[in-house]
């Protein structure tokens, strides 16, 4: 990176509210970043998970970088969107509709809560924007493989460049989603994707805790997409790896209560069948081996010993069907 500070880089901060009626009453901190030489327009956004904390944090890095490095463009950086979620440290979901905003892209803003706002995120906040980012990975009780999602539609040319942002983060993982899964509601950079307007997604962290690998992987990787953009000068990137690039993305639920121990980590390959977690009662009588359901690695596990048939214990990785 660039050690030199940019003069004239404005930072403003202000307090954003959304048209809905649904949103009414919340108002969002936006930070924005914008350099004397016009450019692209980047919105980075964290905290749809609150507890996702290595993400929110690099937000926080990122408004400073971006004051010293921006060389042309405009950065809008929204460290929390979920706030509801925030007072009661919500795993997953809003507090005022149950909902995953994570999965509700690309909403309506006559929809509940979560509807609204992830439409209200896509269609107003970063409507205008060349790539929308967010930041995710490690809710309370989950441990997060460095990986990057990207939406394919079936366009080569918007595709390459929707690997290309994933790519920028030098991740682990890549999962490419593949066009008939943007036929309903999911993350926001599908909800982009079915727009045809480009964006990228990152998962890294563990346990609600702030580790400095994680936040740099979401710091360095956005300054890289700024990087890719032409908004900042970025040095030649040489990734320790080779990212493992998938084409399918599997969840894998405990299907009985119990007590779990697991026996692969996040980013470990795993072969289908293999044994990957065993469920026992609390006797000691073992209910269920848990086997991984394809040849791939592990994107995530849950954290926690403790079970229920409905626990989701690991996100799993396969090549699967090319796109
Ligand atoms: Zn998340």
């Amino acid at each position: 990176m660039s050690g030199e500070r940019r003069e004239g880089n404005s930072v403003s901060t202000r307090l954003l509210k959304f048209r809905s009626p649904v949103l009414a009453g919340w108002e969002w901190t936006v930070h924005d970043i914008a350099a004397q030489e016009p450019g692209p327009h980047l919105c980075i956004m964290a905290g749809i998970h609150v507890n996702e904390v290595a993400g929110i944090e690099a937000t926080f890095q990122l408004v400073e970088r971006f004051q010293n490095e921006l060389r042309r463009g405009t950065v809008s950086i929204m460290p929390v969107a979920n706030l509801p979620a925030l007072p009661y440290r919500s795993q997953h979901v809003c507090p005022i509709d149950d909902k995953n905003i994570n999965f509700s892209f690309p909403g309506a803003s006559d929809g509940t809560f979560s509807e609204a706002l992830a439409d209200a995120l896509l269609n107003e906040w970063a409507a205008d924007a060349d790539c929308l980012i967010d930041l995710h990975g490690g809710d309370l009780c989950e441990n997060v493989a460095r990986f990057t999602v990207a939406p394919m539609i079936g366009d080569p040319a918007f595709d390459d460049v929707n690997f290309a942002l994933a790519a920028a983060f030098e991740p682990e993982i890549i999962v490419k989603l593949q066009p008939d899964q943007l036929n309903k509601p999911g993350r926001s950079c599908s909800g982009r994707a079915r727009q045809r307007k480009h964006a990228a997604f990152a998962e890294a962290g563990a346990n609600g805790l702030i580790d400095e690998r994680s936040v740099r992987f979401h710091r360095d990787g956005v300054l890289r997409v700024a990087g890719l953009l032409g908004m900042i000068e970025t040095e030649k990137a040489t990734p320790e790896h080779e990212p493992f690039v998938a084409n399918e993305y599997h969840w894998v639920q405990a299907e009985v209560d119990g007590w779990c121990s697991y026996s692969v980590e996040p980013g470990e390959s795993v072969v289908s069948g293999q044994v990957i977690a065993a469920i026992s009662d609390y006797s000691g009588n073992i209910l269920r081996r848990v086997a991984a359901p394809a040849d791939g690695r592990v994107l995530w596990r849950c954290t926690h010993a403790v079970v229920e048939a409905t626990t989701d214990l690991f996100g799993v990785a396969s090549a699967g069907k090319q796109s």
